[in-house]
């Protein structure tokens, strides 16, 4: 008895700490895959690798869910620039430690075209995020998004860079 519970747990534990990864086009929801969640220029730049642990796989998938909604609202498909960032990722490039990027909470996105009737579209919508920020001279969108959207702050911000 003492052995297969040890068994159970050495699975557990193993399992807990490895991380996910999908083939490229492994779809994570209706319209986005694991390769755009995942994907990082950074990440290929300094060799890291920046697959998820199943916990923050499970998030991502959550967010995916979120951003199908976001991309209804905008009515056309996104190209996402940034999304989930490992932790190990995120320390290179010097990220904040409550990045939602670091829990695949937040995602980078642009829109052929303006991204500032993205940015508009989803304020005027009244659907929840955690923080909206329109880069106007990169012409892109940071949106991120809370597990309990009762949190959700709706904050949304203009920058110039
Ligand atoms: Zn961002």
């Amino acid at each position: 008895m003492k052995k297969i519970l040890l068994i159970i747990l050495t699975i557990f534990v193993f399992t807990g700490c490895t991380t996910v990864r999908k083939r490229d086009n492994y779809k994570i929801s209706k319209h986005f895959t694991f390769y755009e969640a995942t994907n990082s220029r950074m990440a290929k730049k300094y060799g890291i690798k920046n697959n998820p642990s199943r916990g923050d796989f499970k998030t991502i998938k959550y967010t995916a869910k979120r951003m199908e909604k976001v991309r209804d609202i905008i009515g056309k498909s996104l190209i996402v620039n940034s999304w989930y960032r490992s932790p190990n990722l995120n320390r290179v490039i010097g990220g904040s430690k409550t990045s939602a990027h670091r829990d695949g909470l937040a995602v980078d996105f642009t829109i052929k075209g303006n991204a500032r009737i993205a940015f508009d579209k989803i304020r005027r919508s009244g659907y929840s995020f955690d923080q909206m920020i329109y880069y106007k001279r990169r012409n892109y969108v940071h949106i991120s998004f809370r597990k309990n959207k009762k949190l959700e702050r709706k904050q949304t911000f203009i920058k110039r860079n």
